[in-house]
């Protein structure tokens, strides 16, 4: 079931075409053009939002969901995400189906961002190649090791 994302995509956009709408279902934003991202990814891009009146036309399935959230909180967040407030907030609670998502908070996420790092396939990237030097640094620990006890025997036999 694809719904209106009441936002262009970025990806046209970035190729000359900068209002060609995108969809969305569950997963994924789309365009026309065939640009398929899932939702973190695509808004990563910074989508430009589609000034409409009714700006947030609910879709077919859409139900209104009333979350109790501190007032100075829900004021900030407005000021901070603008006319992407509504459309982020609801992909957070997409990214919540798949059972406990992890959230980076604002700090993190600008260290992140300075790290070259934007999104989550990007920081498992990080994730994973650290994981793989830890391991060639602990071979090249142990090897360092083998040559200092030999150094040690040669030099103790002498
Ligand atoms: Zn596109």
């Amino acid at each position: 079931m694809a719904d209106r994302a009441f936002m262009y995509c970025p990806l046209c956009r970035d190729g000359g075409s900068p209002t060609i709408e995108l969809m969305r279902d569950n997963v994924d934003f789309f365009c026309l053009m065939g640009h398929k991202l899932p939702h973190a990814r695509m808004l990563a891009l910074n989508p430009d939002m589609i000034k409409t009146e009714i700006r947030f036309k609910p879709g077919p399935n859409d139900v209104k969901v009333e979350v109790w959230v501190n007032r100075e909180v829900y004021g900030k967040t407005q000021d901070a995400l603008g006319e992407r407030w509504h459309p982020t907030i609801a992909s957070l609670i997409r990214c919540c189906m798949a059972g406990e998502p992890v959230i980076i908070d604002g700090q993190q996420a600008a260290e992140l961002r300075k790290l070259g790092i934007r999104n989550g396939q990007e920081m498992l990237a990080t994730a994973k190649l650290n994981v793989d030097l830890s391991s060639q640094n602990e071979d090249l620990v142990a090897k360092v090791n083998e040559w200092e006890n030999r150094f040690k025997d040669a030099l103790q036999g002498v």
